[in-house]
């Protein structure tokens, strides 16, 4: 756990959040301020920045917690699809540096990436 990482925090009950799933590795919340119909943020329980600082280890636990995640579609109601972003740095506009992915959907999102 990082001190003054909002996301360590969540992870450590230390500030509320609307967790829909958890399990060893990582939990997935919804954000709290949602760009589309639903927008979830699975974020690993390993504090670190994103994925140019993430170790191989953590990489696998990654793909483990892609792979739950897509046990969880029907669940979350993202049957019609969905979009997965991470963002690293300024250019991306990362904000909160705890590697985090967005996923987002519940709608017919944007043709654009960006
Ligand atoms: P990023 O810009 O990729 O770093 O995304 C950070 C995301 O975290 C944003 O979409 C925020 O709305 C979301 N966020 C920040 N604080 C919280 C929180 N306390 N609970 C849920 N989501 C949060
Ligand atoms: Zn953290």
């Amino acid at each position: 756990m990082k001190k003054d990482c909002v996301f360590c925090k969540i992870i450590a009950g230390e500030i509320p959040s609307e967790k829909v799933y958890e399990d060893n590795l990582m939990i997935i919340i919804k954000d709290i301020n949602p760009q589309v119909k639903k927008h979830f943020l699975l974020i690993p329980k390993k504090h670190y920045a994103n994925i140019v600082e993430m170790s191989l280890e953590e990489a696998v636990e990654l793909g483990e917690s892609l792979k739950t995640l897509s046990t969880l579609v029907d669940d979350l109601g993202l049957q019609d699809g969905f979009r997965l972003v991470s963002n690293k740095g300024g250019n991306a506009r990362q904000t909160v540096e705890h590697l985090h992915i967005h996923i987002l959907g519940g709608e017919l999102l944007s043709d654009k990436m960006g």
